[in-house]
């Protein structure tokens, strides 16, 4: 059975607006020093290219591909699919995230790069849902709280598609045979 939008969650502008926010927060917090931006592929491509344009430092833009290991979950072990570029030593980390959900992903991801000795590091997220967490993590900067729902659209996907929609929408199953 096929999916179709049930109803619309986050619009352009609510996004826009966290943005513009978040952008302006963390051009304050790291004033006089230049930031390493993670892109954590592929559901944060667009958060991470909006909120770039609203942060006004020296910056450096990096992008990495990960997956938990199914099944071992408290092994504390992320896949790496693509690393980084460069040497994170002595850079002031931020790693951006399309969402949180059980955490448990940047969790290990935060754990693995705090090894490779970082000025500092912190977590960036356009969303988050904080009732579906099964680790505790500290997120220093989220765009918008959202409830227990399978959410796609800006940059998040179901099967590779919906990445494209401007805005987050919930989807329900198409009742309608094709
Ligand atoms: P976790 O926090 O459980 O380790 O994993 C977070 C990852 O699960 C996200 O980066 C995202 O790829 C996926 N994910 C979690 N919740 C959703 C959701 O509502 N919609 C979509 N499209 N992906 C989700």
């Amino acid at each position: 059975m096929g999916k179709v939008v049930d109803h619309l969650l986050v619009s352009k502008e609510e996004i826009e607006e966290f943005c513009e926010r978040i952008g302006k927060q963390i051009t304050a917090d790291y004033a006089g020093h230049e930031i390493y931006l993670i892109c954590v592929l592929k559901g944060s491509f667009m958060f991470l290219a909006d909120l770039a344009r609203h942060i006004d430092l020296p910056c450096m833009i990096d992008f990495m591909a990960v997956s938990s290991y199914k099944g071992e979950k408290s092994t504390g072990v992320v896949k790496i699919h693509k690393d980084l570029d460069y040497d994170i030593s002595g850079k002031n980390v931020i790693i951006v995230e399309d969402i949180v959900d059980t955490g448990l992903t940047l969790s290990h991801l935060k754990n693995m790069l705090t090894t490779r000795n970082p000025a500092s590091i912190r977590i960036c997220t356009a969303f988050d849902k904080p009732s579906r967490r099964l680790t505790p993590i500290h997120i220093d900067y989220i765009g918008k709280e959202i409830p227990d729902e399978f959410i796609v659209g800006y940059g998040l996907d179901l099967d590779g598609r919906y990445r494209n929609l401007s805005e987050v929408v919930v989807l329900r199953d198409d009742d309608v045979e094709n």
